[in-house]
């Protein structure tokens, strides 16, 4: 079986182990005599897959008992919309636009009320994640929006901002379980599940319980947090096969050593691919040092012909999927925990090659 190195941003690579668990469990899940896909989700079986994944991911995370985790659909752009309509009561959160999937999230929320930009490094092509202002802020928000890590530009909020009793809300999509990290600073986490977690069809939203039951009047039943925590996430069908695989990724984090064990991995893979862009004459990191994502790392040779002789060629030769957003240019190597260490300094030693024979 050949497997590539795959560096997309997202659907992502799976661990092996959990592709190879699925595919034996694929026809006859563990006796039943039918695959996951064909089960009731209303099956004792099914509910040992759903709240097995849920004390899974509370176990991993350290999630507080006074949050709800909810496994939802419509992938973080939902939530885009559901966090205005289950949060407004004065009708005014606050934003930092760092990248387009904060400006889309602020942009959605002045749908329904006022969104409040309070800084945005858009000036710097999103490069970097800006200071702010206390004075900007907006004194009665109603909670104050983050995208903890900016899968497009490579950028990730190292420092949270200090909310005092606003309600802090994290876009953690493409970071979800790359690091600890303290949920009990947040009032909603959530994170479309196909970047760091399982395939695409799950979100995931942990709120805050006291966040949870004062939508505005205008809500969906679908879209309010209360109908999905009142229904174990199980008030209509959920995307029985994306949770099933979200736990056996679960699973084989846990047999890694916990979200902490994988922060330390992230960090050596990360500074493997740093330390070779801070050195190379050719190849260099597009973000400021200090604002850098784990997860994704776009770089780029400031020649776009070279640009995509590299991305070509790295394809030839097993490393897939380098090729950067069309608003960046370049390449962007996304480094989920599934990529295993040797997938990084594999790559490292091909772009080594690559300056060598393109000097
Ligand atoms: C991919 C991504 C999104 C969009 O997710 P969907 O599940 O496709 O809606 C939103 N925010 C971030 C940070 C992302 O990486």
């Amino acid at each position: 079986m050949e497997r590539v190195y795959n560096f997309s941003a997202g659907p992502s690579q799976l661990p092996l182990s959990v592709l190879e668990e699925a595919q034996r469990d694929m026809v006859n899940y563990k006796g039943t005599g039918m695959s996951v896909m064909e089960m009731s989700h209303r099956s004792k079986d099914y509910e040992g897959i759903i709240y097995g994944a849920e004390a899974l991911i509370r176990e991993l995370m350290n999630i507080p008992e006074n949050y709800e985790v909810l496994f939802l659909q419509g992938g973080a752009s939902t939530q885009f919309a559901m966090v205005p309509l289950n949060l407004f009561k004065n009708g005014k959160a606050d934003y930092v636009v760092t990248g387009q999937w904060a400006k889309k999230a602020a942009q959605e929320a002045g749908r329904f009320g006022t969104a409040n930009v309070v800084a945005s490094s858009a000036d710097k092509t999103f490069s970097y994640i800006p200071k702010l202002d206390k004075a900007a802020f907006t004194p009665d928000a109603d909670y104050f929006h983050i995208t903890h890590n900016n899968t497009i530009y490579g950028t990730k909020w190292n420092t949270l901002p200090e909310v005092g009793n606003v309600p802090l809300v994290a876009d953690i999509s493409s970071d979800i379980m790359s690091e600890a990290l303290d949920v009990s600073k947040f009032g909603i986490l959530y994170a479309g599940a196909q970047k760091n977690v399982g395939p695409a069809g799950l979100t995931i939203a942990i709120v805050r319980k006291d966040l949870i039951g004062d939508a505005m009047s205008i809500c969906p039943t679908m879209l309010s947090y209360k109908t999905h925590a009142e229904g174990r996430s199980m008030y209509n069908t959920p995307p029985c096969y994306s949770i099933y695989i979200s736990k056996l990724v679960f699973e084989w984090v846990k047999n890694m050593g916990g979200v902490a064990e994988l922060e330390k991995l992230n960090k050596a893979k990360a500074a493997v691919l740093y330390d070779f862009l801070d050195n190379s004459s050719m190849f260099r990191g597009t973000v400021v040092k200090e604002d850098r994502s784990l997860m994704n790392v776009p770089f780029i040779t400031g020649n776009e012909e070279l640009d995509k002789k590299f991305v070509a060629e790295a394809k030839e030769a097993g490393f897939v999927n380098l090729k950067g957003h069309r608003t960046v240019g370049g390449m962007r190597a996304s480094i989920y925990n599934a990529m295993p260490i040797e997938g990084v300094q594999s790559l490292v030693n091909f772009m080594e090659t690559f300056e060598k024979n393109n000097k």
